[in-house]
């Protein structure tokens, strides 16, 4: 498969993949599904996490229901849809039967809400009966449709992995970047799902909280985070992409990214304060960071706390 643009810039958590529909030809297998799903949704866009590279795409929403975060540009252009059940059952009966990973697409697919939610596992169970795991974006606001049960069930039928933008534990900075929710909400919307036994991934973004803010907001972060359990610590760093509302407030001085020393020191504080005695995997390797290291907390932190040292010592241009 030819893809028209493999971009080394990301937005948010996810690689990002932009074709024609003229461009896709190929063998990719990764995102095979999609093929079928241009010529019916021509030039969007899909993001995914780069975990799910080897996984089956499968198309559940186009746009942000949301679109609102200060600094995100992924789906400035593109009109939320919900891509109807009879369309999915149509991209599952030509997908590889044999698949053993499939990722739901969109900004944010538990939008749906339960009930179509857990038809298009039943499609998914029917038509790939060896997929061991459907995997999803997720927000703190989509989890906050759902009750503890509901998660429960629709665990119990395949969902088995979430990927959920948290970005910081500080308020401030929610607020300015429009998240949407505050520390207290995330923090609950996580308990339920720690108590309905569904996994979920926590993004994070260093850089967030602006010039000077860098160890309290890996601070409060870890505040955050140390009051739920979840599989990996996934950094991102922040960036300022053209024409988001952030690239303006940049522009009128209203927010002051911070340099790439004090995005280590953050990191390193972060480090520092998460505190877990379950096993936790801490992953800075996403394409954005200035720094790729990864590793199980708690036993690998002293290591990876030398690796941010190491970096911030060498003096490295800190811009
Ligand atoms: S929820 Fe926010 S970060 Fe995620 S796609 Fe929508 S606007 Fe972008």
């Amino acid at each position: 498969m030819v893809i028209n643009e493999t971009i080394g810039k990301c937005c948010s958590e996810a690689l990002i993949f932009v074709w024609t529909r003229l461009d896709i030809k190929g063998e990719f297998w990764g995102i095979s599904l999609i093929k079928e799903w241009i010529i019916m949704y021509d030039n969007h866009a899909i993001y995914f996490p780069p975990d799910e590279l080897a996984s089956v795409l499968l198309p559940v929403t186009t746009g942000c229901w949301y679109n609102k975060c200060a600094y995100c540009s992924m789906y400035k252009d593109d009109d939320y849809s919900e891509i109807s059940l009879w369309d999915i059952e149509k991209e599952l009966l030509n997908g590889p039967p044999y698949t053993e990973k499939v990722f739901l697409t969109g900004a944010d697919p538990l939008w749906v809400g339960f009930d179509k939610l857990r038809k298009i596992l039943a499609l998914i169970r029917q038509y790939l009966p060896y997929c061991a795991c459907v995997a999803s974006y997720a927000s703190v606001r989509s989890v906050s449709k759902y009750t503890v049960e509901e998660l429960a069930l629709l665990h119990n039928e395949g969902l088995r992995l979430l990927y959920i933008g948290f970005e910081t534990g500080r308020d401030e900075a929610l607020r300015v970047m429009r998240k949407g929710h505050t520390a207290v909400q995330a923090v609950e919307q996580a308990r339920k799902l720690n108590a309905a036994r569904l996994p979920f991934n926590t993004i994070v973004m260093y850089g967030i909280a602006g010039e000077g803010n860098g160890e309290a907001n890996a601070a409060a972060t870890a505040d955050m985070i140390n009051q739920f359990k979840t599989n990996r610590v996934i950094t991102m760093n922040l960036t300022i992409f053209y024409g988001t509302e952030l690239s303006k407030m940049v522009e009128r001085g209203e927010f002051v990214p911070p340099n790439s020393k004090e995005r280590l020191v953050e990191i390193r504080t972060l480090l520092e304060k998460l505190e877990t005695t379950e096993r936790m995997i801490f992953d800075t390797t996403h394409p954005t960071n200035i720094i790729k290291i990864k590793g199980t907390l708690p036993e690998d932190r002293v290591r990876l706390i030398r690796e941010v040292e190491r970096y911030i010592s060498k003096r490295m241009v800190f811009v």
